[in-house]
């Protein structure tokens, strides 16, 4: 069997080792869950959220000890991990203080004084199947609606993120949840499949790429369970000329490298109307310069390395692929070093449409430019693409803004600011990004049963 192993990118050292869990194991895990769920969805809002409070609490007490778990296992910079750790207690009092509130039944006058109601009632067990982009975050915004629904949570994460599984694991533990309402399983993909065939999970969710969004929504469609796929995204970040530049251009830069680009709304295609392209070059690439390069403990760093050496290999490939199909490479482009993640930020333009960077999700630090005529060929621009996450645009004339953003296929447009998840705001996809939403109303209400109640 292979050992599910916790490898620190940055240095390569191995930092731990884990057998995955037996057939034996994952039977008592699913049956723990069974049990728990009877008494779980029977427990009051006011017991769950004092409890989702206790989480809350216990990631702002260990916020240094779960950041360096987090930094430490895939090489995101600390001051990164340390605000993904701060989200994470924001989710928990979001959700802590509005679940009542979201679920709480609703009446329905019928013609002729007639009367209804509709309930909102727990599924059972929900499966998460979690990318270690956010290890932590994916997590938390799965985990606190779906426990405050009165579900219980089963996490398979990455493999490449086992401490972080455990850690969360921990958290719910030790913020006094009962046995088996939330459980951390280190399983291959493979058990994954075979759990999501089991009756006693009710629906699964995933956070990943596509090819492994397809294979876990099939095999929920074909036991006819419900599923929720938040995927890839090639966001467009489209920057029109009566905006204020140079606040674009510096957030161009951040949305960009959050994460050190391996994040799903990260704006990947930066779109620039051509009378500003030269100066929107200008600033972005006076910004990209002053990015710090450094060890991910250091509070310094402004980037370290991505999470794995084959994700620099695979993100390499796609931009040498791209220069030979005739993109000019700006900036950075090196070729990374055998078995190293570290990688340097990297600048394309003149992108024909043949190359991967034209089409292809660039999952790290590499910003893909291209230059427009007009408002229409941005937005025609933006919405070539398989993709449809989260756009940005920016102008100064807001209500034009306003009409643009109604015209991108994308599941969010944020005007004048990058995209960021925000507990009261719904996040998901449309197209190959994925279907469903997580957080706000939208997200709690994805695994329950809305009940309807005739009452004549
Ligand atoms: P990934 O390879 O798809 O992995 C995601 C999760 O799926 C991991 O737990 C992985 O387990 C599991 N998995 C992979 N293949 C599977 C299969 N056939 N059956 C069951 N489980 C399977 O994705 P990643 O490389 O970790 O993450 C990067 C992708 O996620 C990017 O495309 C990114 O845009 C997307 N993403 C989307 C969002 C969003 O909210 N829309 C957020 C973050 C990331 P193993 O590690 O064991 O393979």
């Amino acid at each position: 069997m292979t050992l599910i192993k916790s490898i620190n990118p940055y240095t390569g050292e191995l930092l731990a080792e884990f057998h995955p869990l037996s057939e034996k194991e994952i039977e008592e895990k699913l049956s723990a869950g069974s049990v728990a769920f009877s008494t779980w969805k029977e427990t009051g809002f006011l017991r769950r959220a004092e409890l989702m409070n206790n989480a809350a609490k216990v990631l702002k007490d260990r916020r240094e000890k779960y950041a360096k778990i987090i930094s430490l296992e895939m090489g995101k910079v600390i001051k990164e991990s340390l605000a993904e750790v701060d989200k994470c207690a924001l989710v928990c009092e979001y959700y802590g203080e509005k679940s009542a509130e979201f679920l709480q039944a609703e009446d329905i006058n019928l013609p002729e004084g007639k009367k209804a109601k509709v309930i909102h009632q727990p599924l059972g067990a929900i499966l998460a199947v979690m990318p270690w982009n956010f290890p932590f975050w994916q997590v938390f915004r799965f985990a606190a609606p779906t426990l405050m629904a009165g579900n219980v949570g089963v996490l398979k994460h990455a493999s490449n993120v086992p401490q972080c599984s455990l850690a969360i694991q921990e958290v719910f533990t030790e913020a006094g949840f009962p046995a088996g309402v939330f459980q951390s399983l280190l399983i291959d993909s493979e058990a994954t499949t075979k759990l999501i065939e089991d009756d006693r999970i009710k629906a699964v969710t995933l956070t990943g790429s596509e090819k492994a969004g397809a294979s876990v929504a099939s095999a929920a469609g074909k036991q006819i369970k419900k599923s929720l796929l938040e995927l890839g995204g090639s966001d467009p970040f489209i920057v029109l000329k009566d905006s204020d530049l140079k606040k674009a251009a510096e957030t161009a830069v951040k949305a960009r490298m959050i994460n050190f680009g391996q994040s799903c709304i990260a704006a990947k295609r930066f779109i620039i109307e051509e009378d500003i392209y030269d100066d929107f070059l200008t600033i972005f690439v006076d910004q990209l310069s002053k990015l710090k390069e450094g060890d991910p403990m250091d509070e310094s760093s402004d980037f370290a390395c991505m999470a794995r050496p084959d994700l620099a290999e695979e993100l390499y490939s796609q931009v040498d692929k791209s220069v030979k199909a005739g993109a000019t490479l700006l900036f950075g482009g090196e070729k990374p070093e055998k078995d190293s993640a570290r990688f340097q930020p990297t600048i394309l333009t003149d992108i024909p449409t043949a190359a991967p960077a034209y089409s292809e999700e660039l999952f790290g630090p590499v910003a893909t430019i291209f230059k427009v005529k007009n408002e229409a060929d941005a937005i025609a621009m933006a919405n070539d693409s398989e993709f449809g996450l989260g756009a940005s645009i920016w102008s100064e004339d807001k209500e034009k803004a306003e009409q643009l953003a109604s015209k991108i296929e994308s599941g969010a447009v944020f005007i004048n600011s990058m995209v960021a998840s925000n507990p009261h705001l719904p996040f998901g996809g449309v197209k190959k990004s994925g279907y469903g939403r997580e957080l706000s109303r939208y997200g709690i209400l994805e695994f329950v049963n809305s009940k309807t109640v005739y009452l004549g």
